[in-house]
């Protein structure tokens, strides 16, 4: 006989092990099926492994700056390896955080590749189990450009840059989205020669255009070679062939150009939720979704906040400028070297930029150490329709970077 659930969930990234978490929560009887790791791509190759080593990039990078703070600091380098392993060990940990969490919440996980059969029936392991509702969060893939497939030695895909056994002298990184622009930051910040090329006419093609044109400054600043409005014809051995002509070089090139659902076929009846949905690929979008969809929570998913983990950190929410008509805004923009706090953590460069109409802030973007949290400040009050007026109320601490934010709004 099969057995029966009254919540079946495809996949154990963000999307589905935050339906899995909700659904027991309130009492269902949940299947969750996994065919690799339990945590999906967020935790195990995606947002947590990165910050790991992204961290270690920045304390190399601050130790190289200390002198400048008065300590002197001599004879320092990067064991590599070590850098890796304390990623595998932070990934690890969390991972058995989450696998006791569900274990401890009753729900009954599958091991292996699942199929949907139709809005009830899932088939795993050569068993079939009736579900009253099923949720598919199966989650996306690197995406492969022709020319560029990766070889997974020297053409390396997000996953494969994770376990690299030492630093390359050179790398091209292949687009400049999110993950192009952090592991620029992370391989630059380790003393990696890094060259970036992108499609588009800036960096970042989603931010606003004077957070990818700041980017491009600090990536000068920081030797970074930028190749834009190029793509990449083709990769012979370390070199790298642009469409102008150019040829570029580097012992390793990651592809960073988006990533892609394969094989997809909605089912009538199923909740797809997360990255397979194809909408914003990002891990909140995808746990809020879940919520969405076990506890009828709704959000409005025009205010997702993006965080790119640039040095510094940046962070936007609402609208761009080039998306407003011109005149039907006021804007403050204000640079983070006016507060005494950025130049206390010898980190001044960057800027918080406000976009106002109607007395409400309609966009909001930053580039600041702790950019990350800041923006959420400006969320809740986007979302709360909380009017400039109204935060000027506000008692911000002093010396911060949310000072940043209240001084803003004096400039509109
Ligand atoms: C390098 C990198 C850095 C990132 N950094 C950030 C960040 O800083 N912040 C952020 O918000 N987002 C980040 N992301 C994006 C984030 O990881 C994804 O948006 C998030 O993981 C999507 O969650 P998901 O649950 O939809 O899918 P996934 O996390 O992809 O999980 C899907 C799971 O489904 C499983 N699965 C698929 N098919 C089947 C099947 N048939 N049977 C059983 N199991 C199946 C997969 O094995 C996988 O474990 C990053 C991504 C990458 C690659």
């Amino acid at each position: 006989m099969n057995k029966k659930y009254d919540l079946g969930i495809v996949g154990s990234g963000p999307a589905g092990y935050t339906a899995a978490l909700h659904g027991s929560k309130k009492g269902l009887k949940v299947v969750l099926f996994e065919k690799a790791e339990l945590g999906g791509v967020c935790l195990n190759r995606g947002c947590i492994p990165t910050k790991a080593i992204l961290h270690c990039a920045e304390v190399f990078e601050e130790i190289q700056s200390a002198k400048a703070l008065g300590i002197e600091i001599s004879d320092t380098k990067v064991n590599f390896a070590e850098v890796i392993e304390r990623k595998n060990q932070i990934v690890s940990k969390l991972r058995k955080g989450l696998e006791l969490t569900i274990k401890n919440s009753g729900i009954e996980v599958v091991k292996g590749e699942a199929k949907i059969i139709n809005k009830n029936t899932v088939s795993a392991n050569s068993n079939t189990y009736d579900c009253t509702q099923i949720i598919a969060a199966t989650g996306s893939e690197p995406r492969i450009l022709r020319g560029m497939e990766f070889n997974h030695t020297n053409i390396l895909s997000s996953d494969d840059i994770l376990n690299l056994d030492k630093l390359p002298k050179s790398i091209v990184i292949v687009g400049s989205g999110a993950i192009g622009i952090e592991w620029a930051r992370i391989f630059s910040g380790f003393g990696v020669e890094v060259s970036i090329v992108e499609l588009a006419d800036n960096l970042l093609p989603v931010a606003d255009i004077e957070v990818s044109k700041r980017i491009e400054r600090i990536f000068k600043t920081k030797k970074i070679k930028i190749f834009k409005s190029v793509k990449v014809e083709k990769i012979e051995g370390e070199k790298v062939h642009l469409s102008n002509g150019e040829i570029i070089e580097g012992e390793k090139v990651l592809v960073a150009a988006g990533r892609e659902v394969k094989d997809f076929q909605k089912i009538e009846g199923v909740k797809y939720i997360g990255d397979v949905c194809g909408e914003i690929q990002l891990a909140h979008y995808a746990s809020k979704q879940a919520i969405e969809v076990i506890d009828g929570i709704k959000f409005d998913k025009s205010l997702v906040p993006s965080v790119v983990y640039g040095n510094p950190e940046i962070a936007w929410i609402g609208k761009r400028e080039q998306d407003l008509e011109e005149g039907s805004y006021k804007k403050s923009f204000m640079l983070i070297s006016a507060l005494g706090k950025s130049h206390c953590d010898n980190s001044p460069d960057g800027f918080i930029k406000i976009l106002v109409q109607n007395d409400k802030i309609v966009g909001a973007h930053i580039i600041s150490k702790e950019a990350s949290s800041l923006i959420q400040q400006i969320l809740i009050a986007i979302q709360n329709g909380i009017t400039v007026e109204k935060l000027k109320e506000v008692c911000f601490a002093h010396p911060t970077y949310s000072e940043g934010i209240f001084e803003s709004l004096f400039g509109l």
